[in-house]
């Protein structure tokens, strides 16, 4: 993989391009691939977001967000798109099979791969060009990166700024994680300086929800939440028949594997959910308990060093089982007091 500040001088050529997130992108996925296509169709750029899968309700106000094409529900116009496209940029995953039903497309198609990532270990073989740094906050810090280092901060418009911004807030908590650095900080600046309104996006994104999701909440931490203290472990388990009452749609469980992390004492929160297809994992972790490697180990999935996912496709009694014994085997490490 070549450093992205390589393609700076391809830049010039206008191109078609499309940019690609992971399956149920969230606000960063979305936001860092909206906030490159807004920038790049600036430099005459042919560009279309594709993304795997749908995607949040709650991310809709996203400028250009009604552009893009969803692979699912929008396959042949999808694969037409891909087929023509000389530059496919890979944002905020960085193993092709993180866009489910389309990897095996983007896997074949000889187009030069371009990633922009901060997740843990990525397939680097498969990029011509790329930056991975799992250091940064978001990936949407890292096209803010990509565009200032090229010289091209008068490029960055509101567009660009509301997507952008998007994803660095949601992926540092609201600023609260380690990750979220003087150079954020000073992203954010930058933003502001160029007419950013934050308080608008953090509306757009927290309180946009229906009121189903409440209440939804509100059931699972009741009766759904399960304490292992001797484990500083919290773990929450949502069945099909929770989702149905509710009428839980995408993005509605996002940030409800926080709440744990919440009680005292708590350094690991884990969430599994009853999807149609798998049981989908969520692991969060506070101090030095690596989800990223127990996700790996454990549940076929990776991430952060404290954010992870996985999935698993026994049913959901049985993946729960898994979790605690698995729990059980990390007795040692989830005890120990030195954790900040
Ligand atoms: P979430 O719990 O919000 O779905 O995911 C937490 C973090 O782990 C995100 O950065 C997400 O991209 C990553 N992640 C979630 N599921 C998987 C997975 O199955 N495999 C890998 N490699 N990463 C995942
Ligand atoms: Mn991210």
């Amino acid at each position: 993989m070549q450093p992205i500040h390589e393609l700076y001088p391809l830049l010039g050529t206008p191109r078609k391009a499309v940019i690609t997130m992971h399956q149920k992108p969230d606000a960063d996925a979305m936001g860092s691939a909206l906030g490159l296509y807004h920038f790049l169709v600036q430099l005459g750029h042919e560009v279309t977001v594709i993304s795997p899968t749908n995607w949040a309700r709650w991310l809709y106000w996203m400028p250009g967000c009604d552009k893009v094409v969803d692979y699912e529900l929008q396959r042949e116009k999808a694969e037409t798109i891909l087929a023509k496209a000389e530059w496919l940029f890979c944002l905020d995953f960085n193993v092709l099979a993180r866009t489910k039903q389309m990897a095996a497309t983007l896997e074949k198609l000889p187009f030069t791969r371009i990633l922009i990532d901060h997740h843990q270990q990525p397939d680097m073989p498969k990029f011509t060009f790329g930056i991975s740094d799992t250091s940064k906050s978001s990936t949407c810090e890292m096209v803010y990166d990509f565009i200032i280092g090229g010289g091209f901060g008068n490029l960055i418009n509101l567009e660009v700024s509301e997507c952008l911004y998007a994803g660095v807030m949601t992926d540092t908590g609201s600023f609260r994680f380690p990750a979220a650095s003087a150079a954020v900080h000073n992203m954010v600046a930058f933003l502001k300086g160029r007419g950013l309104d934050h308080t608008r996006v953090h509306e757009n994104i927290y309180d946009n929800y229906l009121e189903n999701r409440l209440r939804f909440i509100g059931h699972v931490l009741l009766h759904r939440m399960e304490v292992f203290y001797e484990y500083n472990t919290a773990l929450i388990a949502i069945s099909k028949k929770d989702l149905l009452r509710y009428e839980i749609k995408t993005g509605d469980t996002e940030g409800l594997v926080n709440y744990p992390l919440s009680i005292q004492g708590i350094r690991l929160a884990a969430l599994v959910i009853d999807r149609d297809e798998e049981r989908k994992w969520s692991f969060r972790s506070k101090g030095d308990f690596d989800v990223n490697t127990f996700a790996r180990n454990y549940f076929e999935g990776g991430g952060h060093f404290n954010a992870a996912g996985g999935r698993s496709s026994a049913s959901l009694d049985d993946t729960v089982q898994h979790f605690i014994d698995a729990m059980k085997e990390n007795q040692a490490q989830l005890q120990e007091e030195n954790y900040n």
